[in-house]
């Protein structure tokens, strides 16, 4: 029969793992009783050792979920306490276990005094019976100064959670105290007024002459069907506290009970602890076994409903937070690879000869199309007799300006940059997506890698791009091939480039109402540009100290014009300068003496340009490639693998995985459904070990 009490001690520990409702409860004993009752005196005489906090300032503020597991004496007889959920190991002094007990009491703020959530303590040893026992704060009289005033309710509410059905009572009184006050009694008889659940403890037995103990004891005045039973657990004074101590004890209540053997030793009352501890295990073994059959109801309900939901969810499909975990990584890493290709040489090349393409075209506006005598190359491209040689030494100059303008703009940088801020965005584009939006720490850290490697890799690539472009800024060799492939794309560029003006001056002349009206808008405004270059040119005249006349409104002061269309003027006037040159110089482009070769480099700067601009993006591209996205994108998945999910700690995988909702969920079902099977398995296993218990009918 022992046996059956420890396995339902188990089951009873599994069940509340699974959950806290009371369905799925089997009962306990649960220690009530005022502040110094010896409601303390009373738990440690049935463990046998002092290892409860000690204090005025109420030392108890957590419930204690005390679970006693007899161990046999012939295994050594090791006494032991454990606290699962701190993994402290196992504890043999019992002093530490007082030590513990007392700070995760303290740790409880003063704000709240009492806390709901349970200690879970174990203690093993022979001289322990199967038991669990829950040991509450004390009710308290009256809160004293420094205890906030809601507290007496807060206690009583605990105490009431703890007592429901179908836990049993252990309701603890002091014999020097009279009955009718005990708000132990009182609350038990709230929640069992028949008194079926509940055991009488009277302490101080000692305290109290013996025949009025004996009837106190008798429980005539508050019957309870349980019975009572008298201790005397004087403390030991100052006695160290070590094994004899519990046995000096025992002897001397032993010592009071049989020294007033008249009164106590008829049979009719229960006293001592050893009668108390052999009680407990009695009332608690036939609540347990009544429990059985209803538990195991209860137990086969939860379990059909998790097995049914877990089918219905999941198709029975199994997760681990570790496959969880490789799953994520590989995702990041496919995706990581996926993002690579975006990153291949064509493609990192193409992006940086459009940035160099838009630096050469600023350098040819400002060099070439602002140039007065522009139109005299083209007219030199164009005139057959001029050799290249014949060509003035003033546009030698510009085409080298030009070259040098181009290779010395901080390409190596700029280029290396350019490149890093896509690795980069790409990054923070994967750690802002799924599965990490669940998991926003683990999205910090991996942007945090990118920037590591970025960081390294920076500047060591720019050097050696720079480094690599060096040559073309001081000559740049051109093959006939190479400048004919120029000559093309600078066509292309400036077909493009014509395109997109004739377009704007299209949409304007739309916007102003044809091409009329825009001919007089345009002249109107070269006349107002007239007139203000007269004026600047009287007022630099003006002599000294004179007051000088006031700009004009270059917007036209006489409002013939709504100033929108002003602008759209000036823009047209803009655009078709840019066009005239354009068309211009494409002619050049296109010319024989262009197609010709690299010879004619001084005429076609265009052709020349886009050369250079295509040998630095391949120079630039192949140094980059090198040094920094093979780098990054050999390095990154190092560092997801060493760094950022393998060497977490079990705990740490099972918190990751759980972050993400649907897993969580996953996971807790799947646990319950587990966790009711074990339950469900180990009832079952019970039906051997009583024949008379029969368990649930519904199995499966
Ligand atoms: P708790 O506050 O209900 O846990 O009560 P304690 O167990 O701390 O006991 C309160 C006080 O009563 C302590 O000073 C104990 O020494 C004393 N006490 C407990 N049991 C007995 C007993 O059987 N006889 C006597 N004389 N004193 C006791």
């Amino acid at each position: 029969l022992m046996h059956l009490t420890r396995k339902l001690i188990e089951i009873r520990t599994m069940l509340l793992s699974i959950d806290q409702s009371d369905s799925l409860k089997l009962p306990s004993i649960v220690v009530i009783g005022s502040q110094s009752s010896g409601k303390s005196s009373v738990l440690e005489a049935i463990v046998g050792h002092e290892f409860l906090p000690k204090g005025n300032n109420m030392v108890t503020r957590r419930p204690i979920e005390l679970t006693l597991i007899h161990t046999p004496a012939n295994e050594g007889g090791k006494e032991y306490g454990e606290f699962p959920a701190l993994g402290l190991g196992k504890i043999t002094d019992f002093t530490q276990i007082q030590r513990v007990l007392t700070d995760l009491n303290l740790a409880v703020p003063a704000s709240e005094a009492v806390s709901n959530e349970p200690i879970d303590l174990r203690i093993y040893s022979p001289r322990v019976p199967d038991l669990t026992l829950i040991d509450l704060p004390g009710y308290i009289q009256i809160a004293s100064m420094d205890q906030p005033e809601s507290l007496k309710e807060k206690i009583a509410g605990l105490c009431e959670r703890y007592i429901r059905e179908p836990n049993i009572i252990l309701a603890v009184c002091a014999a020097d105290v009279d009955l009718a006050n005990s708000p132990a009694l009182r609350a038990s008889r709230k929640v069992d007024p028949l008194g079926l659940r509940t055991i009488g403890v009277i302490t101080k037995m000692d305290l109290v002459p013996p025949e009025q103990g004996a009837v106190i004891l008798s429980g005539n005045r508050y019957p309870l069907h349980l019975g009572y039973v008298g201790v005397v657990c004087k403390p030991s004074g100052k006695q160290p506290r070590d094994e004899s101590t519990a046995v000096l004890a025992t002897r001397a209540e032993m010592d009071y009970f049989m020294g007033h053997r008249e009164h106590f030793g008829s049979g009719q009352v229960m006293v001592g602890t050893d009668t108390l501890r052999r009680r407990l295990m009695e009332v608690l073994e036939s609540s347990m076994a009544s429990s059985l059959h209803g538990i195991t109801n209860a137990v086969q309900l939860e379990l059909e409903e998790a097995q049914y939901q877990f089918k219905v969810q999941y198709n029975d499909r199994r997760v681990s937070a570790e496959s969880y975990v490789a799953e994520v990584v590989d995702t990041l890493k496919t995706r990581v690879r996926e993002c690579a290709a975006q990153f291949r040489r064509p493609a990192v090349r193409a992006r940086l000869k459009a940035l160099l393409d838009e630096r050469a075209f600023g350098i040819l506006e400002q060099l070439y199309w602002a140039d007065r005598r522009a139109p005299e190359l083209a007219a030199l491209a164009a005139d057959s007799r001029v050799k290249p040689e014949d060509v003035e030494p003033y546009w030698r100059y510009k085409l080298e300006a030009a070259s040098s303008l181009l290779t010395k703009s901080g390409v190596g940088r700029d280029a290396t940059l350019l490149v890093a801020e896509g690795l980069r965005g790409l990054i923070e584009a994967i750690a802002a997506g799924e599965p990490f939006t669940h998991h926003p720490r683990t999205a910090e850290r991996l942007v945090q890698f990118a920037h590591g490697i970025l960081r390294e890799r920076v500047g060591i690539t720019s050097d050696q791009v720079e480094n690599c472009i060096k040559p073309y800024k001081y000559e740049v060799e051109v093959e006939p091939r190479e400048w004919e492939a120029g000559r093309a794309e600078a066509v292309g560029l400036y077909e493009h480039e014509l395109e997109m003006c004739e377009g704007k001056l299209k949409e304007i002349r739309k916007r102003v109402g044809g091409n009329r009206r825009l001919n007089a808008l345009t002249s109107y405004v070269r006349s107002l540009e007239e007139k203000e270059k007269e004026r600047k040119q009287r007022r630099l005249a003006a002599p000294e100290g004179e007051e000088p006349e006031p700009m004009a409104d270059l917007n036209g002061d006489d409002y013939r014009y709504p100033p929108a269309q002003i602008l759209d003027a000036r823009h047209a006037m803009l655009y078709s300068e840019r066009l005239n040159i354009l068309k211009l110089r494409l002619s050049t482009l296109k010319s024989k003496r262009c197609k010709a070769g690299p010879e004619n480099d001084v005429l076609c700067p265009e052709a020349f340009l886009e050369v250079v601009t295509d040998k630095l993006a391949y120079t630039s591209a192949m140094f980059i490639n090198i040094e920094l996205l093979e780098h990054f994108f050999y390095q990154f998945p190092r560092e997801i693998d060493s760094r950022l999910l393998y060497d977490l700690e079990r705990r740490e995988i099972v918190e990751f995985a759980r972050e993400n909702p649907e897993i969580r969920r996953h996971l807790d079902l799947q646990e319950r459904k587990d966790k009711l099977e074990e339950v469900m398995k180990q009832l079952n296993s019970l039906a051997t070990l009583r024949p008379d218990v029969q368990p649930s009918p519904r199995r499966q």
